[in-house]
């Protein structure tokens, strides 16, 4: 019998779903429901129940109920099952993901009523980096305030960056322990990490999943003094603010686009805005991995994953061009061949083994309720 287990990821207006059996790792079905709160789908009950009406057959021999929850905050990090006293927690974290929390508590609350038979388990974005060094976990902030206020590095796309490294291992046959990766996931959200031996020891998301890269809607890295500045002397409010780093910002806020297909179009057609935008993209991007090659003493393996990674072999090709005397060599016609499984691009000769694997962060899941129920 398969085990399948229903995997949901609740976002502040739209709730994906896959049904995923857990042994074979097949997807059955997966989707999204979207305009959560219009007159279609008024609340996340509602959307739930589309959810139930498209899975249909698939809703058979579930196991469990997975959820991604964004924040754990310093103390819940390993896969949880969901009881009240976890919902508490996580409502008290709220806080501190005020975008991401919220949303995937309501979509707990919905599904455990609808299916209180089944244990649902929660599994946090923060988790895979829970143990970060201080040296790049911490702020360099007034320690009291950073201790009173839970004010550190968390990392985010955990799920993503654990599993692309594992496969990474295992497509090379490499013993996890014994390579030095950095892996880049660029999707809407993107971010950056420099693994050693399967154990992550920097990332580029921070206290919020806004630090780092330059991301679809989202600034990435930007000097705290903006924001003081604004508050201050544009007479911007704190949620205009936060409004304009997470929703008007990156690729978007620069060059009007947030979806790279639409970006390079635009490029082609002389775009000033958007190449500009794209620029912006990608001397980030690379610094971050040249960061990484400090960080790590130089890597054995580069992992491009999610949209972006999986898809643009442009932005591959910008990331990583003019490297060869970092060690890193990319066959320009493996990197340019679309194809949507693991594979090599970079040059036999190249010392770093450049990856693109495709993420699964529902299967991921998947497999972490099934390790947690069969303990
Ligand atoms: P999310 O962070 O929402 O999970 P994804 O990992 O699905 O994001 O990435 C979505 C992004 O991937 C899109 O906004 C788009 O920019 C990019 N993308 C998807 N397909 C392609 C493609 N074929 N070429 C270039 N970019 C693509």
């Amino acid at each position: 019998m398969n085990r399948n287990v229903l995997v949901l990821n609740s976002g502040s207006s739209s709730l994906k779903y896959a049904v995923v059996e857990a042994d074979s790792g097949n997807t059955r079905s997966d989707g999204i429901v979207e305009r959560i709160g219009d007159s279609e789908v008024a609340d996340y009950a509602a959307a739930l129940q589309v959810v139930f009406e498209r899975l249909a057959d698939d809703m058979a021999n579930l196991v469990a109920v997975g959820h991604r929850v964004v924040h754990g905050g310093p103390d819940i990090f390993a896969p949880t099952l969901v009881d009240d006293a976890l919902v508490a927690k996580i409502e008290q974290l709220s806080p501190l993901a005020p975008l991401h929390n919220p949303p995937a508590l309501q979509g707990i609350e919905v599904a455990r009523r609808a299916l209180p038979q089944l244990p649902h388990i929660a599994v946090f974005d923060t988790a895979f980096f829970h143990d970060l060094p201080p040296a790049a976990a911490m702020y360099a902030i007034d320690r009291d305030v950073a201790e009173r206020w839970d004010v550190r590095r968390y990392g985010f796309h955990g799920t993503s960056h654990e599993y692309v490294s594992q496969q990474a291992a295992e497509f090379l046959g490499a013993p996890l322990d014994s390579l030095r990766q950095i892996v880049l996931h660029l999707g809407n959200g993107a971010s950056a990490s420099a693994i050693v031996g399967g154990r992550p020891v920097d990332t580029s998301m921070g206290l919020t999943p806004m630090e780092g890269l330059v991301m679809g809607t989202r600034s990435g890295d930007i000097d705290p003094g903006v924001l003081v500045y604004l508050w201050r002397t544009a007479g911007m409010s704190v949620e205009d603010i936060e409004n304009m780093l997470n929703r008007n910002s990156g690729v978007r806020g620069l060059g009007g686009e947030i979806d790279f297909r639409v970006l390079h179009q635009r490029i082609d057609a002389g775009d000033a805005k958007a190449c500009q935008a794209y620029d912006v993209y990608i001397h980030r991007l690379r610094k971050y991995i040249g960061a990484y090659l400090a960080v790590l003493g130089g890597a054995d393996v580069i992992v491009f994953t999610a949209g972006v990674g999986e898809n643009d072999a442009a932005v591959r090709r910008d990331a990583l061009s003019g490297m060869a005397p970092l060690g890193i060599e990319l066959d320009e016609q493996l990197n340019a061949e679309p194809n949507g499984t693991i594979r090599r691009i970079s040059a036999e000769t190249s010392p770093t083994t450049v990856l693109v694997v495709p993420t699964d962060e529902e299967l991921a899941i998947a497999r972490a309720c099934v390790d947690l129920i069969e303990q």
